[in-house]
């Protein structure tokens, strides 16, 4: 896939060839200074002056596969009612870019020509209107496109304009069902498929296991001898280690659920602990090495975070930082500023290491397998999200917390996990009092790479709701939005 944005720019034929050929010419280097800025190509499209042609290109950006999203911009005024039939059939993420080929008025030099070729100022408020009066989802932009801050934001709907492709025709993999009682893991798979796009299917654990006990020695030969030259293993764990034959069984869950994955086509996929079949270890190492390469997982049968995981993963593509599967695990109340430290059993994605993980061996006691090896390591401070999603029944709601990932206090010589340690924004008791308060999950998607924009351009494409928690929360303002939108959601649901 090529992963190109359309670059649109509407107008009318009342100006005349020569006006338009200028309006084609200018409007190619206002693209061309963008995607230069962008994650993505930028693919500039002719100049629009007929509700025909319009219609057209948004029927061939639903159609074409590598078309993750439109942008346009009325650089001269461009009568709306010709975009009506067009707005109406687009089908992927729309940005409206309200902005101008010059970035200073020529005060001395001005005139009427100038003024005839320069309409965006209103040609895009009629633009604006038609698309309020339809009630297309869209993404609003203004400033020139040398502004670092307009190419940030484009940039970002760009990231999320590539998640959404993705999840989009996402299939994902259950390996047994959601944990026995656990209420905020499940979910209505039918809703996620219409709103989100992701296919969820239960596979047989005993299929896993087979695949995992008919991987090749030679295979497992190699796969030892990456873990060896790229982690650092524990002396036990090595060859010639009391304990190799460990290591050597976690490589082959690896070799097993990569084939299983790529028979089912599953970019993301969930484990659970009390469905192990035949498997000798719970899936630590061999799930951390997937979710390293860009695959969803959560653990426990969570696929709405194992699809929100490898969403946002291929979001983040090219980004320095990580994403990873996350639990708010416990509290430091104090001394000092609160904190959570973030961990799980094992499954925490080594792209938000600080530095080069370690693979270990320790016991596990729930799941009653044998002990299953790890890679353990503190995760790389920086600014980053936590984000969650729960069914609320009648529709999904995403809860995201902003944080600061910090150094531990102190080093966690005993803690035989990869764990992350962060400060919730604003404070540990408004974000708790917050997010509990909204129904948020304790299983999220933690990034250090992408921001909250992002999320809530993905959010807008889903048409789902997203509540942020970061520093200006106060939790009485939040529990108000939280029953408006309640209100809000019911309302455009049902009508
Ligand atoms: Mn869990």
């Amino acid at each position: 896939m090529r992963a190109q944005v359309w670059f649109l720019t509407g107008s009318q034929g009342l100006y005349g060839d020569e006006t338009l050929a200028q309006v084609a010419q200018q409007s190619q280097e206002i693209a061309k200074e963008l995607g230069a800025a962008l994650p993505v190509e930028l693919a500039w499209k002719p100049v629009l002056t007929s509700s025909e042609g319009i219609h057209r290109v948004m029927l061939a950006a639903n159609a074409d596969p590598d078309c993750l999203g439109v942008i346009a911009w009325m650089h001269t005024f461009s009568p709306a009612r010709m975009w009506i039939h067009g707005l109406d059939a687009l089908a992927k993420p729309l940005l409206h870019l309200h902005t101008q080929a010059n970035q200073a008025l020529p005060w001395s030099t001005i005139d009427m020509d100038f003024m005839n070729l320069n309409q965006a100022a209103h040609g895009d408020r009629e633009f604006g209107y038609i698309q309020a009066r339809l009630g297309v989802v869209r993404k609003v932009v203004a400033g020139h496109v040398a502004n670092t801050d307009v190419q940030r934001k484009i940039a970002a709907w760009s990231r999320a304009a590539k998640g959404w492709a993705e999840i989009r025709s996402l299939k994902l993999a259950r390996f047994g069902d959601t944990m026995r009682d656990v209420a905020v893991t499940e979910g209505d798979r039918t809703e996620a498929q219409w709103r989100w796009g992701v296919t969820v299917n239960g596979y047989a654990v005993t299929d896993l296991a087979e695949a995992v006990h008919a991987s090749l020695d030679t295979e497992v030969d190699r796969l030892v001898a990456e873990y060896e030259e790229r982690y650092d293993v524990d002396a036990p764990l090595r060859r010639g280690g009391e304990r190799h034959e460990s290591l050597r069984y976690g490589a082959r869950i690896e070799l097993g659920l990569r084939a299983m994955l790529e028979h089912t086509g599953a970019k993301a996929f969930t484990s659970n602990f009390e469905d192990l079949g035949a498997l000798r270890q719970l899936p630590g190492l061999a799930v951390q090495r997937l979710m390293a390469d860009g695959y969803g997982f959560a653990g426990e049968g969570d696929w709405k975070t194992a699809a929100l995981l490898r969403t946002l993963k291929v979001a983040a593509e090219g980004l320095p930082g990580g994403t990873s599967f996350m639990e708010d695990y416990t509290y430091h109340l104090g001394p000092g500023t609160p904190k959570i430290l973030g961990a799980h059993m094992l499954e925490v994605c080594p792209t938000i290491a600080a530095a080069t993980p370690r693979i270990e061996i320790h016991p596990l006691g729930i799941g009653g397998r044998e002990d299953p090896v790890r890679m353990v390591f503190d995760t790389a401070p920086g600014a980053g999200f936590v984000v969650g999603m729960s069914d609320m029944g009648d529709r999904f709601r995403l809860v995201l917390n902003e944080i600061d990932v910090v150094p531990a206090d102190e080093p966690l010589p005993n803690l035989p996990v990869a764990r992350a340690v962060w400060e919730p924004r604003p404070d540990l008791a408004t974000s708790a009092e917050a997010w509990i308060t909204a129904g948020g999950p304790h299983h999220t998607v933690l990034s250090t790479a992408l921001t909250t924009d992002e999320v809530a351009d993905l959010a807008e494409f889903a048409r789902t709701e997203l509540v942020v928690i970061d520093a200006d929360t106060q939790v009485r303002r939040f529990q108000q939005e939280l029953r408006w939108n309640q209100a809000y959601f019911r309302l455009a649901g049902g009508l």
